[in-house]
């Protein structure tokens, strides 16, 4: 390596640093932010991008196939590592493609996050030149690590999600606007502002709805990974409403139906995911839990629902002594989200709350 090119790449470190140093400082990992920087600096790709994808993904986790959780809300086959990779008939094979463009074994992209990134760096680079063979204008340069613009990136991004139609384009969105930190501090003001519910409808639903609950889910990953999930008729499972870590909300149950989201709790239950992890508290955001709240007050009055916890109920709640004193649920429940992180004060607080 000549003098100019080391010179070249730590004058694109100090300024990968000094242009995202907020993002980094509230980083949750910051070896995690020093192989992201790395890989975008390799692959010539976005380091906000690949910051973006791991945030949304996994929430800057990377669990190994003996953490993720078979009894997960929505039955979906397993994204890999901290990257989200993929390797099933819906969401599409990126992870045994970014393994080959590696040249490497896909065990190694699965158990070593550096190596889930490096794959996914490479990969997202050969969408873009692909991407660019067909007439775009993505610039893959020194600089690209830098740049802030991932606005022509966006096919690039609904490709890499795998997520089959449009709704690739709620992912890129996603993706697009996840430039916040790792965890936004939780100290902004409470918006009277309810956001609108987008109506995006699932087959996935049956009978008539009897409300009496209301039970508290998290994802375990992207919001658009959820829908489309859900809009396949093969997964069985779907939830009356799932809410972004922004607040934002989709609903895609009507409220007087049953939701494929609680098992033997189905008839008796509105079912609400959330886009956030169980594992590590990771999108647990203000903004998430006041819209979360907003739209549980407007259902609670709706349906004559109490705001207790024998009503507004975890997916886990099975896991405590508050279910045996509510028999009507029955004991079909085995999961565990939205499990030990989800801040049920906070959240009843905000219930509690003229907001
Ligand atoms: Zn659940």
């Amino acid at each position: 390596m000549n003098l100019v090119k080391i010179f070249s790449m730590l004058w694109i470190l100090i300024g990968l640093v000094e242009t995202f140093a907020p993002i980094a400082n509230a980083g949750q990992d910051p070896v995690l932010e020093n192989e992201l920087a790395r890989a975008a600096m390799e692959f010539k790709v976005p380091y906000l991008l690949l910051h973006s994808i791991a945030r949304v993904e996994s929430g800057g986790e990377h669990r190994l196939p003996k953490d993720e959780d078979p009894r997960n809300d929505r039955k979906s086959p397993p994204s890999y590592g901290v990257m989200g990779l993929r390797n099933d008939a819906w969401f599409g094979k990126s992870l045994l493609k970014s393994a080959q463009l590696l040249g490497r074994n896909s065990d190694d992209l699965i158990m070593d996050r550096k190596t889930n990134i490096r794959a996914a760096a490479a990969y997202l680079r050969s969408l873009a030149m692909e991407e660019d063979a067909r007439g775009g204008s993505i610039s893959m340069d020194a600089q690209t690590a830098l740049t802030k613009n991932l606005l022509p990136w966006s096919k690039v991004i609904e490709r890499y999600s795998g997520i089959p139609g449009a709704d690739a384009k709620i992912y890129a969105s996603e993706i697009l606007a996840a430039m916040a930190p790792w965890n936004p501090p939780m100290v902004e003001a409470a918006s009277q502002q309810s956001p609108p519910i987008i109506w995006d409808p699932t087959p996935n639903h049956s009978g008539r709805l009897h409300p009496r609950f209301i039970v508290i889910h998290t994802t375990e990953g992207p919001y658009a990974t959820a829908i489309s999930w859900f809009k396949n008729p093969e997964s069985a499972a779907s939830a009356h409403y799932v809410i972004r870590g922004d607040g934002a909300i989709t609903q895609m149950v009507d409220d007087d139906t049953v939701a494929w989201h609680a098992r033997c709790w189905n008839d008796y239950a509105i079912g609400i995911e959330h886009e956030a992890y169980s594992t590590n508290g990771s999108g647990m955001t203000n903004a998430l839990y006041n819209s979360s709240a907003r739209l549980v007050k407007m259902l609670a009055e709706k349906y004559n629902i109490p705001l207790d916890k024998d009503h507004i109920i975890g997916h886990d709640f099975w896991e405590t002594k508050e279910f045996l004193s509510t028999p009507v649920l029955g004991d079909c429940q085995d999961h565990n989200d939205p499990g030990p992180y989800w801040d049920w004060r906070r959240y009843f607080n905000s219930l509690m709350e003229n907001i």
